[in-house]
C-alpha cells in the first residue's frame, strides 16, 4: 500500500457518532448551531485567544479577514506558501508584494521587510511555514512603526506555542485551516482569531452573506459558514490533539536521528522556547549525493509519496505569468529552497519502521 505524505487524524467512530446524535434530535445542521458554538468555545480555551470565529475552510477565512480589515493596495507576503495565501490576496483585489524568506525558518525575513513598505502598503501577511513561527516580535515592531495590520497565515501552526502563548495570539489576526490534511482537522474548516471584537463581528456577518440580522445587511458577504457535522468532528479531534502531536513527535525524532547529521541534507531546526506541532517533516537537499527530484523519484518507485511542498513558488504560477511583481528570481532564497525541499510522510500513526524504510531509501548509496 502506498505511503502518502499525510493521513488524516480521526476520532474513534463511536465517539463521533455519539457527538452527532443530538443533530438527529435538533435537526439543526448548520448556521451557527450548538456544535458550532461549542467548538468555538473549546478552541478559544485551547488557543487562549480573545476573539474567534469558524469558517467553512481556511481559504475563505483568509479572504474574509482581508475583507474585514478593508484592505486595499499592496499586501507584503512571501511566495513560499500554499496557493491559497497569494490567491486570497489577489482575489480580494489587492497586490501581493513578495518578501524573501529566512533560510532557517522558511518564514518572512524581517530584515527584508521594511524596504518593501511604501505608501501603498495596506498590511503584512506572513506565513508560519511548516509550523515554524515567524519572527513575530520583529515583524510586530516594524508593523507598529508603520501603522500596518499584521494578519498571519497560521494554517500550519495550530498547536504551536511560544512561552505558553499560542500562534493564534500573534499579530492583529491569525487564520487557521482545519483541512483534513492539517494537524487538527474538522474535515474541511478554518477559523480566524483576532484581537478586535469589531473585526470578529464583521467576520460573522461576512461569512453569512453580509447579513447582520433579518432586516439589516451591511456587507456584500458570501457564504463561508462551518456546518454542524464538521464542528462535531472538530470537537472530537480536539480531545485527541495533544496525543496526536505527541505521536508525531516520536516520528519526527526518528527522522532526526537518521537524517540530522547527513552531509548535504538539512532537517527542520527547532525554535527556541517553542512547543512545536510537528505538522510537516521538510528536508532540504543542498549538496546531497542526489537531487531533490532524484530522491522524490526513488521514494515514488517504492510506493512512498512525499511532496515538493512548496514548489513551485506562488510567484511562478502560470496564472500570474508576465504580471508585474510576480518574479521568482526576486526572492532568491525562497527560489533556492523551493528547488530543493521535500516534505516526507508525517502523521501520528506513521510506524517507526516505515520511517526507517524511508530513510534507508534516501540514504542507500
Ligand atoms: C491549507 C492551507 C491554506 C488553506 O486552507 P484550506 O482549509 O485548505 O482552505 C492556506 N494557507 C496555507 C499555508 C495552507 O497550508
Amino acid at each position: 500500500m502506498a505511503i502518502n505524505v499525510t493521513r488524516s487524524s480521526m476520532p474513534p467512530f463511536e465517539e463521533y457518532c455519539e457527538e452527532i446524535r443530538e443533530l438527529w434530535d435538533s435537526h439543526w445542521l448548520t448556521n451557527m448551531g450548538a456544535k458550532h458554538r461549542q467548538l468555538e468555545e473549546d478552541l478559544k480555551r485551547y488557543l487562549g485567544c480573545g476573539e474567534l470565529t469558524l469558517f467553512t475552510n481556511g481559504h475563505l477565512a483568509l479572504e474574509n479577514v482581508i475583507e474585514a480589515f478593508e484592505l486595499e493596495g499592496e499586501i507584503i507576503t512571501t511566495p513560499f506558501t500554499f496557493a491559497s495565501t497569494t490567491h486570497a490576496i489577489v482575489r480580494c483585489g489587492c497586490q501581493p508584494v513578495f518578501c524573501d524568506i529566512d533560510p532557517v525558518s522558511y518564514t518572512l525575513d524581517p530584515e527584508k521587510l521594511e524596504a518593501l513598505i511604501t505608501d501603498r502598503t495596506a498590511a503584512i501577511l506572513p506565513v508560519h511555514v511548516y509550523g515554524n513561527l515567524c519572527d513575530v516580535d520583529r515583524i510586530g515592531e516594524i508593523a507598529a512603526r508603520h501603522h500596518l495590520p499584521v494578519i498571519y497565515d497560521a494554517a500550519h501552526s495550530f498547536g504551536v506555542f511560544r512561552r505558553g502563548v499560542s500562534s493564534a495570539c500573534f499579530g492583529d489576526a491569525a487564520m487557521f485551516s482545519f483541512h483534513a490534511t492539517k494537524v487538527f482537522n474538522t474535515i474541511e474548516g478554518g477559523a480566524v482569531c483576532c484581537r478586535s471584537e469589531e473585526i470578529r463581528r464583521r467576520l460573522c456577518d461576512l461569512k453569512n452573506f453580509g447579513i447582520h440580522d433579518e432586516e439589516n445587511v451591511p456587507y456584500v458577504g458570501g457564504n463561508a459558514k462551518m456546518n454542524e457535522f464538521c464542528a462535531a468532528m472538530g470537537i472530537c479531534n480536539l480531545r485527541h490533539l495533544e496525543t496526536e502531536i505527541e505521536k508525531r513527535r516520536l516520528v519526527a525524532e526518528r527522522y532526526d536521528e537518521r537524517l540530522k547529521n547527513v552531509e548535504g541534507l538539512r532537517v527542520n531546526a527547532p525554535q527556541a522556547e517553542t512547543k512545536p506541532n510537528y505538522a510537516y517533516y521538510p528536508v532540504v537537499f543542498d549538496g546531497f549525493r542526489l537531487t531533490r527530484d532524484e530522491v522524490f523519484a526513488r521514494l515514488a518507485a517504492e510506493g512512498i509519496i512525499p511532496r515538493k511542498y512548496f514548489y513551485p513558488l506562488t510567484s511562478a504560477f502560470a496564472c500570474y505569468e508576465g504580471q508585474d511583481g510576480f518574479d521568482p528570481a526576486a526572492t532568491p532564497i525562497a527560489a533556492h529552497i523551493a528547488a530543493r525541499v521535500l516534505t516526507l510522510p508525517m502523521y501520528a500513526d506513521l510506524p517507526l519502521e516505515t520511517v526507517d524504510r524511508i530513510c534507508d531509501i534516501i540514504l542507500k548509496p
